[in-house]
């Protein structure tokens, strides 16, 4: 039986492991073929593209900061290349270092925008051009729920995420005609290495809060990307999805 996104062809950034990992191993049990950067994870990196291979999908993995400008579009350029015109970009690349904000310093701060914002805006300038030339994209970014709830030391990611809802809605609306579909994933708690940091006692009380009394894993947000990717996704347009466990509700 063909799969969902039988001969997409997909770019994911920060895909060697976690949420984004769990994704391009989603889309290519679907069909695609999938090219992804991380920034310095290389075994990471080698075990998801074996995976993706192992649904006999094409997988191409690049060393690729995204706050970089030429990198990026070198990563960009090249995927194209392997795989021909890209028809699902999902920016999911992410940092999240908690810190106070008194000791945020400006480049900090910068250093935040540029990898969870700006670095989602360029990539979606880079996917357009050809995505309109045929008529047929879908842009998934990877917000986060703390763009609506806030959450202590981490104003500035918190800043970044609510950045990429703006933008998504934004895209989706200027996009949309071109048969551009572009919406956001604003996931809960999911067990990460970004979310190795936490503490036992941060950890125990938010199990305790959450209604489902556990984290989520990257492979239960995966199937919402797979869905914004596919067919099934046709009608949602500048939607931000909340697989969260019940954590925030809107
Ligand atoms: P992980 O730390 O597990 O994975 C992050 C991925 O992004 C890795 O592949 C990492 O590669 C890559 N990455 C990080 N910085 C860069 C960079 N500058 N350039 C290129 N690649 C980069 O994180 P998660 O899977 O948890 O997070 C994925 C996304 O989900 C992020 O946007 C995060 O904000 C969001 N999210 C996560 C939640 C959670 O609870 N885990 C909750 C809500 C949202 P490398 O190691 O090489 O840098």
């Amino acid at each position: 039986m063909a799969g969902r996104l039988e001969n997409r062809k997909a770019l994911v950034t920060g895909g060697s492991r976690g949420i984004g990992g769990a994704i391009a191993i989603a889309f290519a049990a679907e069909g695609a073929d999938v090219a992804f950067c991380h920034d310095d994870d290389p075994e990471g990196a080698a075990a998801v593209a074996s995976a993706i291979r192992s649904h006999g999908r094409q997988a191409f993995a690049f060393q690729c900061d995204v706050s970089e400008d030429d990198a990026v579009r070198r990563f960009w350029a090249e995927s194209e290349r392997m795989l021909g015109p890209i028809d699902i970009l999902v920016n999911n690349a992410g940092i999240g270092p908690e810190q106070p904000f008194e000791t945020i310093d400006l480049a900090a701060f910068d250093h935040m925008i540029n990898v969870n914002l700006r670095a989602v805006f360029h990539f979606a300038k880079l996917a357009t051009p050809a995505m309109r030339m045929r008529g047929w994209g879908r842009i998934i970014n990877i917000a986060s729920q703390l763009a609506y709830k806030g959450a202590n030391g981490l104003s500035h990611y918190c800043a970044a995420k609510a950045g990429v809802i703006g933008l998504t809605r934004a895209l989706a609306i200027e996009l949309a005609e071109s048969g551009i579909l572009v919406n956001a994933i604003a996931p809960g708690m999911v067990e990460t290495r970004l979310s190795e940091g936490l503490t036992e006692d941060w950890k125990a009380r938010k199990l305790n809060e959450l209604p489902i009394h556990r984290f989520g894993t990257p492979s239960e947000i995966a199937p919402t990307a797979v869905l914004l990717a596919s067919s099934d996704g046709d009608f949602y347009v500048g939607q931000t999805l909340s697989p969260n466990g019940g954590d925030v509700f809107l």
